[in-house]
Order: C-alpha cells, then sequence, then structure tokens
C-alpha cells in the first residue's frame, strides 16, 4: 500500500477492530485485556463476538450502509484462533456489514507461534499486513519480559510471512528495557536492516500499574535503565531506523515506502471506527464506547442479548477539537488550517490562539503554509504539547 492509498482510506470509509483476547502467555508489562490459558474458552467467545457484531447492527442498522476499508485484528494474540475461526468472524462481518471490495485487513501476531502453513491460510482469508509483537531480539531480555519466543524466531516468522506474499510487514520493538545497553539497540537496528519489514512501531517500555513488572520495578528486584541511558536509546533507535529508509510518518511509527498504517491512519485522524470483542472501544457518531475487558462477563452480557458496553461518552465538540489537534499533530501531516475548519468549522488560530502561540515561543511545533508540525523537541516532549490542547 502506498501513501496515497493509505491516506485515502482515511477519507474513504470507516475502519473496524476486532479484539481477540488470548495470548500463549502473558508478559509481565502487558496490562491488555490479554489472559492466558483460556483455550477451553475460544468457542464461546467466537460465538459472544459474533453475537455483539450482530446486537449492534440490530441496534444501528444504518451502521451496515457505510463502507468499511480497513479490518484490524489485534489482542492479545488473534492468530491463537484458527484459520477455521478467523474465517468465521470474516464471513460474519461480511453478512452485516458494507466491506469495499478492496478492504485492508491486518493482524497481529507473536513470532514461534505461526507455522508457514497457517500463514498461507491467513493470506488466502485476505490478510495483507502482519504485525509481529517481535520487542526485541536479545533472547535474555525476551525470557525476562516472559515472551514467548526467540530473538531467531523472530527473524523467522518475518521471513516466513515475506516469502508467503505478505505485502506489508510490521515489528514491534521496545526500548528502555530492564539492564538493556546501547549496544542490543545497535543490534536490533543490525537485525532490521536484514529481514524483509517494511513498518516498525517503537516504543519506551511503559511500567504499568498492576502488572508484574510494576512488582518487580517496585521492589527494586528489577531496574530500568536511567533517563540520560534511555534517551540515548530513544535517540539511537529514532536515528538508526532513518538511516535505514524509514520515514517517521507518526511519532513511534516508522513506514519504507509509505507503506504506512492505513488502519491506524484512521485514529489518528480522528475518524469513525467500530470496535468489537472484550475491551473493545469503539468511536461512532461523536460517541467513544468501550467494552467490558474480562472474557466471561462479556461473554454473558452478550448471551443476555445486551451489548457489553460498560462505558460511553458523548464527545462534546470542544473534546473533538481537542483530540483532532493532538493527534494531527503526532503525525508527519500535521494540524491543518484547512482541514480543522472543514471538520469543525472554525478557525484553528481563533480556537487555539494562545496554544499555539505559546507552543511556537517554545520551540515545540512551526508553522508553515498552513500546517503547524512538532519540531524535533515537539516530538520528544510529546505529552507536555498535548496538555496544552486539553
Ligand atoms: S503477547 Fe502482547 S497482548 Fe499478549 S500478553 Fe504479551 S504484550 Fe500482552
Amino acid at each position: 500500500m502506498n501513501s496515497n492509498q493509505s491516506l485515502r482510506l482515511v477519507e474513504r470509509g470507516m475502519g473496524m477492530y476486532i479484539h481477540i483476547p488470548f495470548c500463549k502467555q502473558k508478559c509481565i508489562y502487558c496490562d491488555f485485556p490479554a489472559y492466558q490459558n483460556l483455550q477451553d474458552y475460544y468457542d464461546t467467545y467466537l460465538y459472544a463476538l459474533l453475537q455483539e457484531m450482530t446486537l449492534f447492527k440490530e441496534a444501528y442498522p444504518e451502521s451496515g450502509d457505510i463502507l468499511i476499508d480497513t479490518v484490524y485484528f489485534g489482542g492479545g494474540t488473534p492468530t491463537e484462533l484458527s484459520i477455521l475461526q478467523l474465517e468465521q468472524i470474516i464471513d460474519h462481518i461480511k453478512s452485516l456489514y458494507h466491506l469495499a471490495d478492496d478492504c485492508y485487513f491486518t493482524i497481529e501476531s507473536n513470532p514461534g507461534e505461526v507455522t508457514r502453513d497457517y500463514l498461507v491460510g491467513l493470506r488466502k482469508l485476505g490478510f495483507q499486513r502482519i504485525s509481529f509483537g517481535v520487542q526485541t531480539f536479545n533472547n535474555e531480555a525476551l525470557q525476562m519480559l516472559r515472551r514467548s519466543h526467540t530473538g531467531e524466531e523472530a527473524i523467522e516468522a518475518v521471513k516466513m510471512a515475506h516469502d508467503v506474499g505478505f505485502p506489508d510487514i510490521n515489528i514491534d520493538i521496545i526500548y528502555g528495557l530492564p539492564n538493556q545497553k546501547g549496544a542490543d539497540i545497535e543490534e536490533t537496528l543490525r537485525i532490521i536492516s536484514s529481514v524483509p519489514i517494511n513498518h516498525v512501531s517503537t516504543y519506551g517500555l511503559q511500567v504499568e500499574e498492576g502488572t508484574y513488572l510494576y512488582h518487580l520495578v517496585n521492589t527494586e528486584l528489577l531496574s530500568l535503565p536511567d533517563e540520560d541511558s534511555e534517551e540515548q536509546m530513544y535517540e539511537t533507535i529514532i536515528g538508526g531506523l532513518e538511516k535505514l529508509g524509514f520515514e517517521r510518518y507518526e511519532i513511534s511509527n516508522f513506514a519504507k515506502d509509505g507503506a504506512y498504517s492505513a488502519h491506524n491512519l484512521k485514529y489518528w485522524h480522528d475518524s469513525d471506527y467500530l470496535g468489537f470483542g472484550a475491551g473493545a472501544h469503539s468511536f461512532y457518531k461523536g460517541v467513544r464506547r468501550e467494552n467490558n475487558r474480562n472474557v466471561m462477563p462479556y461473554a454473558r452480557t452478550v448471551d443476555n442479548y445486551e451489548l457489553p458496553i460498560v462505558q460511553e461518552e458523548v464527545i462534546s465538540k470542544d473534546r473533538a477539537m481537542e483530540d483532532y489537534s493532538f493527534l494531527a499533530l503526532r503525525t508527519k501531516w500535521g494540524l491543518s488550517e484547512k482541514r480543522f475548519y472543514e471538520k469543525f468549522g472554525i478557525s484553528l488560530a481563533l480556537k487555539y490562539s494562545d496554544v499555539l502561540a505559546t507552543l511556537i515561543n517554545q520551540g515545540l511545533i512551526v508553522y508553515e503554509a498552513g500546517v503547524y508540525k512538532l519540531t524535533k523537541e515537539g516530538i520528544k516532549r510529546g505529552n507536555y504539547v498535548f496538555t496544552h490542547f486539553i
């Protein structure tokens, strides 16, 4: 998918997200709705997922007329399901919703958990993009994080996906891991340069409350790199990816040859999307919804013919303008005066005159030809910039 195709999808239709909350094992840093050892419930969950789609369509019949042009299976680990189970989900989506003929399908997966035959099966189902949770190629670190794979398996998985014809392959990389050194990042970059991928998502490790990692760090059983070392790792990976020909098109996302994540572009442009599954979020007609993240309560609710929504928020115009502004600033396309006016009927300069002037004075954003963009320093201090809009 090239740059123009990706951007066209932002404007053309709506995205759909399907959450599969199962994993082979739980990583110590993970606070997503993702659970291990629930194999006995996969069929129950599948039934509930299909039922939720049906219930949503009954509650919002007009949603069936809107063109869906990206479908993203995330998790958890969606490839925990069999090809047959994934096919059932896709068939059900097609029976209820208006999928574009060229709808762009993405699936997340973990290395070491997919065979060549399975990948061939995914291609036959129409998946064009696969996103592997690699995180690091260092086996010691992978073991410490309780990842289910080795660095060698990650390389192997990417090569297999390429061999069976996936045009778009992403890997996720985390930096700032406990005991991580700069040399490890250099090694990551060396491996990235040798594998057939066209997208990298990279994040600093977050220590989320309630995770096992949080406990280990708080009891000083594990220590994180200090701020300077983490900053150095950040600089190394960002600079290294750019040298390898990956374009930074969003704060944490890098693509080669315009292979942007078509589905995520919709989030960053604050477009509508439907989300199904335990813990899934949606943004539809000005309302954000969040589903119950616990598998059995989710399934029981749906079984009682109720939508499993636990939170619903009508987004005010002010809130929509805030969200749009900082999401747009995250991307290389920036915050455009023209687009803002077209979307909200208000001048950006009027709405945020003080904020924009302050951020320009602080050297965190620049203004060029009707568009505000983050500077290099602004990217680094993204959260500080974004709070100004809220
Ligand atoms: S594989 Fe991903 S979703 Fe599953 S536990 Fe690990 S980090 Fe969480």
